[in-house]
């Protein structure tokens, strides 16, 4: 299977991770969009953000909520699907931390 976050999550493909456990990873873009950008990604292929089940879907969020109040900047959560990126059918949330208004999504 061609999908880095599988090899990632699966350690076959190195990543500076910052929180793991058996449902999702945590690490940084390797492309960052902002000065803070993490992933938070699934580990299982084959979910998108309207077919996840929603109470993995809360964890996850969850998640991102606690990192957002861990560092206290201005942030914004995005979410692609249905093919909107070259990633596909692999549920990751971004996290884009000290984002300005002044350049708005
Ligand atoms: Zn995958």
């Amino acid at each position: 299977m061609d999908c880095v976050f599988c090899e990632i999550a699966g350690g076959g493909v190195a990543a500076d991770k910052i929180f793991e456990d058996e449902e999702m990873v945590v690490f940084p873009d390797k492309n960052p969009g902002a000065p803070v950008h993490l992933l938070f990604v699934s580990k299982k292929h084959g979910e998108e953000f309207h077919t996840v089940e929603p109470a993995k879907l809360e964890k996850m969020l969850g998640k991102v909520r606690e990192k957002i109040v861990e560092l206290g900047v201005p942030y914004r959560v995005a979410l692609n699907g249905m093919g909107a990126t070259q990633i596909q059918d692999h549920l990751h949330i971004h996290l884009l931390g000290k984002v300005s208004a002044e350049k708005p999504v």
